[in-house]
């Protein structure tokens, strides 16, 4: 799923292809992708406005609209891309398949698409607040996420160790909850915790003050790294502009097996709550008093037993090198899963852009 770094590159990319534009009509074909709207009223609402911005909260996007003819009001337009969402700019008569589920018409003859294969995107059309550019006060009701946006200004280690405190639960399902921060999902989560030389399953209240500075520092860091690269076009992510390199400079996420970049040892995979994850056992490495004697709760694993993974402790050790067989079958399927889908996104664009 497209996460912070992802999401702000369609934004930036969207601002100089959209803002300006004005829709004067739209259309879709799959009801549940409008979240707030049954198609008609939806095309009513947003037609006659203008794009006068394009912002990002957490992982969603943030398309501001002016008011329209028929509504004093100004508007918001909220997209969230989830698993295969993509979004391209084409002139109207570019042919289109039959994975774009929403159609902005503009009036200069281009067509915003929302195009999205496995349909689990969802748009939404709300009054926003002049000043916040947010959706207004009860108009949304939680689908923004309400956590901290890590590459703010005010987002600084002060702040960080001020809301890890007595937080409850483990490092990589606090660093994904969008309501603690808002933004960061498995690829800058797991990648994150490896900068900052921090154990996935490490307990938050049990950092230390130069723990949670370099957690500050490593998330920063690997975000704003992203953003640079344009993200990581893992699966279906792709920009209106074009596809992302960070994929290309992860150091864990789909490697296990393969040499850990700072000590050599293999990356190493595990659940938690029902999510891969991937981390170096030797560099990141749980305080004695969690690894000693403490049974991981169930909860530090998935609650689907079909995602279940290996605990830690049952990892083929500390010091075993090269890939154990589960391993070498699952770097197989990522390398053909990375392949389909760079092929499925240069076939969406060869569409949607000839
Ligand atoms: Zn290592």
């Amino acid at each position: 799923m497209p996460e912070l770094p992802e999401v702000e590159t369609i934004a930036r990319d969207l601002r100089g292809l959209v803002e300006g534009a004005r829709i004067v009509a739209a259309s879709s074909n799959w009801p549940r992708t409008l979240r707030s709207h049954e198609e008609a009223a939806f095309v009513a609402a947003i037609a006659g406005r203008e794009i006068d911005g394009v912002g990002r909260r957490g992982k969603q996007l943030l398309l501001r609209l002016s008011a329209a003819p028929a509504d004093p009001y100004p508007a918001v337009l909220t997209i969230h891309l989830k698993m295969t969402g993509q979004l391209f700019v084409v002139s109207a008569g570019t042919p289109q398949d039959r994975h774009v589920h929403v159609v902005l018409s503009l009036a200069d003859g281009r067509e915003l698409r929302f195009r999205d294969i496995r349909k689990f995107g969802r748009m939404g059309l709300y009054r926003r607040d002049p000043i916040s550019g947010l959706p207004v006060e009860g108009e949304a009701a939680g689908v923004l996420a309400t956590g901290a946006e890590p590459l703010a200004d005010d987002f600084t280690a002060e702040r960080f160790a001020g809301l890890l405190a007595n937080r409850r639960g483990r490092l990589k399902t606090l660093l994904m909850n969008q309501d603690f921060l808002a933004g960061v999902g498995n690829i800058y989560a797991d990648e994150a915790l490896w900068r900052a030389r921090l154990h996935p399953l490490r307990e938050a209240r049990t950092l230390r003050p130069d723990d949670a500075q370099r957690l500050h520092a490593a998330l920063r860091d690997v975000l704003a790294e992203a953003v640079a690269r344009r993200g990581s076009s893992v699966d279906d992510y792709t920009a209106p502009e074009g596809d992302g390199s960070m994929q290309e400079h992860l150091q864990v996420y789909q490697r296990a097996g393969e040499p850990c970049d700072r000590c050599g040892r293999p990356i190493r995979r595990i659940v938690v709550g029902g999510r891969s994850t991937h981390f170096c056992s030797w560099c990141q490495r749980l305080p004695r008093q969690q690894r000693d004697g403490v049974a991981l709760p169930p909860h530090a694993h998935s609650a689907r037993p079909a995602r279940r993974g290996p605990r830690w402790t049952e990892l083929s050790g500390e010091g075993a090198i090269g890939r154990t067989a589960d391993e070498e079958e699952r770097a197989r399927r990522v390398v053909a899963t990375r392949r389909a889908a760079a092929s499925r996104r240069a076939a969406a664009r060869a569409g949607e852009t000839a």
